[in-house]
Order: structure tokens, then C-alpha cells, then sequence
């Protein structure tokens, strides 16, 4: 039987968001979205309720949502503030939330829709990163399905399915290396944001595309492999992979890899999400391997970049060092955004703000969270 999801879309202005709205129309008997979310984007949200046939909507930016009210048909529902977030997931009927709002703002309603036996699609990987056990936890405890959006842990969904966790050595995450993969590391420091924001291969919102040329992105996204393969850390591996195509392996213990392929396409992994198990037809690009040619691999500079030694030093630590490094990145990435630091002052920042920090053994959530804003005072500071 052909299972049609209704879908809330948090996040939906974004990047991701604009994807998952595309896959919707691609795939309408398998997709409805019932919901949407954004921050201050009213225009743009306007638009969107206007193509879908959605009735509630949450604009989180108070202003914004009057604005939006002013807008909106008067039998669309505006929540707002993000309390509101949290409203819309209790008053929607999809059984598939995508959370898709970058930073960290996302994990509230992301604990919400599992408490309430929703599945969840999470692109925003840093409530993973803060949050990972309580995530996971909560949704076995709930028997919700975690189903991940970002593209090298969609690979790696697909490279596991069906295989005994016991045969599995390594998780290969790909990193194309971002814009500075050649860069000398004394010229990293006079980057500028518009170097940093031209990735080479992915189309992304800002704050991904900074911590892709930092390769932060890459550390974050071990931690998140960590959490929602439950691996050990010592068993998630980074290669370079400029090309973007092989989206991510995994080492079985018999010295086999599988690996998954396609075009850097961020519909791919959202139409995967949601069909999944199944898969449907689309009309993606399908690859051409004599037009390839060839797929590079490298190891990855931890010299120039310390981003991985730090995520790994956070993940093998755990507690609370995690959502301590996740803060004081998305910091120090709006700093760098704002041209108040340098490019490599964001690993500094991250680092010290680390060192600062007295770690908390197995958080609660209160503990999470209190020990997000030390590192966001702090990182400030
Ligand atoms: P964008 O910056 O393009 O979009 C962010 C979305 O979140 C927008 O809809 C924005 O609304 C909304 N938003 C921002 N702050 C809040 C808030 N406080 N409350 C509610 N909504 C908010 O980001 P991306 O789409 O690039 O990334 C989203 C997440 O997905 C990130 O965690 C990223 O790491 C992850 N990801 C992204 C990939 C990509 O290809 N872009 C790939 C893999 C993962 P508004 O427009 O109104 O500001």
C-alpha cells in the first residue's frame, strides 16, 4: 500500500526547506505537507502557503508574524514566538516532522513530535550534536523513527540497512574539503566571508557554508553519526572527497565498503526520508559514470583545519563538551559572518571556550541547555 506522509515543515524558508518543498511536488501522492515554520522570511512563507494547501503556519519573529497574520488568508493559523513552534507540533496532524531550522532552535519541537509518536526527518544537525542521547533515547522509548536528511548520514542509513550492527567496523563520512581544501594554512587567515561562502559543490544556507569551509561541518556531523548509528566515536572516519558524489561508506568487518552515490542534491536524501523504506521514481539527474570520470579521495588536513580533532576530542568526551562546541561555533560563525573575527579565530573560539569549560558527565537537559548559553556568553565575551 502506498503510504502518503504528512509532513510539517520546520524551517521551511531555508535551503533545505525550499528542497523539501520541491520533493513534495515531485512526489504529491507520497508527500502532503500539512505545516510550516520559519523565523522572519513572511514573503517568502506567504508564497508557500499559497502553493501548499496548508492551514497552520508558525513565524517565531513576533513582528513577523503580524505581519504575516496581515498576509495570510484569515483561515491560516499563525503561531509564533517559539513557544509557537512547540504549539504547531501539538496542534498538526502530520506524522512526519522535518526539522530543518538551523542552530539549535529546532530540538524543542524535535522532543515534542517525538513525545507525541511522531517520526522525525532532522536535517538540523546541531540538535544532534547538543542533544544526541536525549534524541535518540526519548524516540526508542517512544518507538519513533529518527530518519536523517543530511546527506552523508541518508548514505549511511542506506549503506546499513538490514546488516547486523555487529558487522559493521567503520563509518566513512565524505567531506568535499570546502573552498579552502588546497589553501595554504598561513593564507587562512586572511580569508574573507566571500571566499568562505562560495562552496564548491553544495548550494547551502550561510551558516552550513561556513562551517563547510572550516570543515566544523564535518566534525559536527561525526558527533551526529555517533548518536544516530550509536557508534563510538573511535569508529566514525572523515576522508575527502571533492567531487561530492559519494555521499558517505560503511567498513563491514570482511574489508567490504558500500558506499552511496549520487548528484550533490539535497533532494535526493529529503525524497529518501520520506518514501523510505520504499523508493519512488523522480526526476532527478541520474549519474553518468563516463561523464564522472573520476572520483578523488584524500585524507583530510587536520594540520590547517583543527575542526576534527576538536569534534573528536568533544564526542570521545561527551557530557556536556558537545553542545558546548556546537554553541561557541555558531558564535563565532556569526561573529566571522558579522566581520568581527577572523576566519581562523572560529576554530580559537571554539577551542578556548572548550578549555573553559567544566564538563558535566551524562546532562540532563536543563544541564544541556545551561551549559549551550555559558558557551554562547562566553564565546561572545
Ligand atoms: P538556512 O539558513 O537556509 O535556513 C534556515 C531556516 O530556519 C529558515 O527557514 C529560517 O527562517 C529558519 N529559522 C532560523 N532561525 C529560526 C528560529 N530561531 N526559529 C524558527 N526558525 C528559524 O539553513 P539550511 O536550510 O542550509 O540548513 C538548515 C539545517 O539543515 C542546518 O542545521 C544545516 O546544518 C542542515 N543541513 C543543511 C544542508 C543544506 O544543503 N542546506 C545539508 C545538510 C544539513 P527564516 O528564513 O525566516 O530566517
Amino acid at each position: 500500500m502506498i503510504r502518503r506522509r504528512k509532513v510539517l515543515l520546520l524551517g521551511s524558508t531555508g535551503s533545505i526547506g525550499t528542497s523539501a518543498l520541491k520533493v513534495a511536488r515531485a512526489i504529491p501522492d507520497r508527500m502532503e505537507i500539512v505545516g510550516l515554520a520559519a523565523h522572519r522570511s513572511v514573503d517568502a512563507l506567504v508564497r508557500q502557503v499559497a502553493e501548499t494547501t496548508v492551514k497552520q503556519v508558525c513565524v517565531t519573529d513576533p513582528e513577523a508574524a503580524c505581519r504575516a497574520r496581515g498576509l495570510l488568508p484569515k483561515d491560516v493559523e499563525v503561531f509564533d514566538n517559539a513557544s509557537g513552534l512547540l504549539q504547531l507540533v501539538q496542534a498538526s496532524e502530520a506524522d512526519l516532522v522535518l526539522v530543518a531550522i538551523v542552530g539549535t532552535a529546532g530540538l524543542a519541537p524535535a522532543l515534542e513530535a517525538i513525545e507525541l509518536g511522531k517520526d522525525l526527518a532532522v536535517a538540523s544537525k546541531e540538535i544532534l550534536v547538543m542533544a544526541g542521547e536525549a534524541v535518540m533515547s526519548a524516540a526508542q522509548r517512544k518507538g519513533v523513527t529518527v530518519l536523517p536528511i543530511d546527506s552523508e548520514h541518508n548514505a549511511i542509513f542506506q549503506c546499513l540497512e538490514g546488516r547486523d550492527p555487529a558487522s559493521v567496523r567503520r563509518l566513512i563520512l565524505t567531506a568535499s574539503g570546502g573552498p579552502f581544501r588546497q589553501t595554504d594554512a598561513a593564507e587562512l587567515e586572511h580569508v574573507t566571508v566571500e571566499q568562505a561562502l562560495m562552496h564548491p559543490t553544495w548550494n547551502m544556507g550561510r551558516k552550513i557554508t561556513i562551517d563547510s569551509a572550516t570543515l566544523f561541518n564535518k566534525g559536527l556531523e561525526m558527533i551526529e553519526a555517533r548518536w544516530l548509528f550509536g557508534v563510538p566515536m573511535s569508529r566514525v572516519d572523515v576522508v575527502v572527497h571533492p567531487q561530492s558524489i559519494v555521499h558517505s561508506m560503511v567498513e563491514f568487518i570482511d574489508n567490504s565498503v558500500l558506499a552511496q552515490l549520487s548528484h550533490s542534491d539535497m533532494c535526493f536524501p529529503i525524497q529518501y526520508a520520506v518514501t523510505w523504506p520504499d523508493r519512488v521514481t523522480n526526476d532527478l539527474e541520474a549519474l553518468d559514470f563516463a561523464k564522472l570520470a573520476t572520483l578523488d579521495f584524500e585524507a583530510p588536513r587536520d594540520d590547517a583545519f583543527p575542526a576534527l580533532r576538536l569534534a573528536r576530542l568533544a564526542g570521545e568526551t561527551g557530557g556536556t563538551l558537545p553542545a558546548v562546541l556546537n554553541a561557541a561555533n555558531e558564535v563565532a560563525v556569526q561573529l566571522f559572518l558579522d566581520r568581527h573575527i577572523k576566519f581562523t579565530q572560529i576554530w580559537q573560539t571554539v577551542e578556548s571556550v572548550m578549555q573553559a569549560h567544566v564538563v558535566v558527565p551524562h546532562p540532563t537537559l536543563e544541564q544541556l541547555i545551561s551549559a549551550d548559553a555559558w558557551a554562547r556568553e562566553v564565546a561572545t565575551a
